[in-house]
């Protein structure tokens, strides 16, 4: 049973005992509980976005061509260093040629090396 159907089912004996000031406090924990039950979620939902961002943190390999890749990504791919130290994002990067990357969104380029 769910927190939201638990307090109904609560709420309706409530109500048959026909106790006002019972009711009236059940019904300020069932607003409190549900305020938690919200922020929860809330943080789960952050926590999980933190747990992401370490385990790319942990598996980030720099290059001295200012470019990074991801420890065991295959195949290997290149990642721009400089959108990540400024946004935390993995941005793609492109073969613009032989020698080099380009980022598509900040137009970093980075020598393969
Ligand atoms: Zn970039």
């Amino acid at each position: 049973m769910g927190l939201y159907e638990g307090i109904k089912d609560v709420a309706r004996i409530v109500q048959q005992a026909d106790n006002l000031e019972l009711y009236k406090a059940l019904l300020d924990l069932s607003a409190q509980a549900l305020d938690m039950q919200a922020e929860i979620a809330t943080l789960k939902k952050e926590n999980e976005e933190l747990k992401a961002e370490t385990l790319k943190k942990k598996s980030i390999v720099r290059h001295k061509g200012i470019y990074i890749t991801l420890e065991g990504e295959q195949p290997e791919i290149a990642y721009c260093s400089t959108c990540y130290g400024k946004d935390s994002k993995l941005i793609q990067m492109f073969d613009y040629d032989e020698e080099c990357y380009q980022c598509p969104v900040c137009h970093t380029y980075a020598y393969k090396n």
